[in-house]
């Protein structure tokens, strides 16, 4: 990414906040996304989780589709976590509803939620802590799709391209090792 471009977060609606201190914990510029022309200011995005469905309704209500679009056919960085995963994905079942087509991945709705509402583990073979809320599961993972982190053998983070989904969240608690891989700055800042 252009490391003198800001990174943006859309903060249109859920737990943007987090991840704009994990950023600046980095001491990479943020920008609080809320407009089309934010996008042309911005080097990487991240989208959060939050609810899918009223993410749908904002991002309608404000013209932010097709900029948001374009933005993630421009090659920049950009870190989806849960409710952004749900809309990144190309298609969206439990129940069905309308997403972006970004990344060749199928998910289910609250698929994790519906054992056990929300709880922390870590990844498969690594120290990466997860916490998930209500999180989707990935039921389909494209071929073009590779799979970074799994849970219990199952793809909980995915990266085609320069886009990269997590259906857990990396911004709650101390650990900034995700975000540093994919928008840069220092753990140390
Ligand atoms: N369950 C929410 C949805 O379907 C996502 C939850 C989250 O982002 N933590 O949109």
């Amino acid at each position: 990414m252009t490391k003198s471009k800001p990174v943006g977060v859309l903060a249109l609606q859920g737990g943007y906040a987090a991840h704009e201190s994990s950023l600046r914990r980095l001491g990479l510029d943020v920008i609080l996304v809320r407009y089309a022309a934010d996008l042309d200011t911005i080097g990487g995005l991240v989208f959060p989780g939050g609810e899918s469905t009223t993410h749908l309704k904002i991002i309608s209500r404000e013209g932010l589709r097709g900029p948001l679009d374009r933005f993630a056919r421009s090659g920049a960085p950009i870190l989806t976590t849960c409710a952004g995963t749900i809309l990144a994905a190309r298609t969206v079942s439990d129940p069905e509803q309308d997403s972006f087509g970004w990344l060749d991945i199928d998910v289910s709705r609250n698929a994790w939620g519906r054992q056990v509402h929300s709880f922390e583990a870590f990844a498969d073979g690594t120290d990466i802590p997860l916490t998930f809320i209500r999180a989707p599961r990935i039921t389909r993972v494209g071929p073009d799709v590779s799979t970074l982190l799994t849970f219990e053998g199952e793809p909980i983070m995915v990266q085609q391209g320069a886009i990269t989904a997590a259906t857990f969240h990396p911004e709650l608690g101390s650990d900034i090792r995700i975000h540093q891989q994919l928008f840069g700055g220092d753990i140390d800042a």
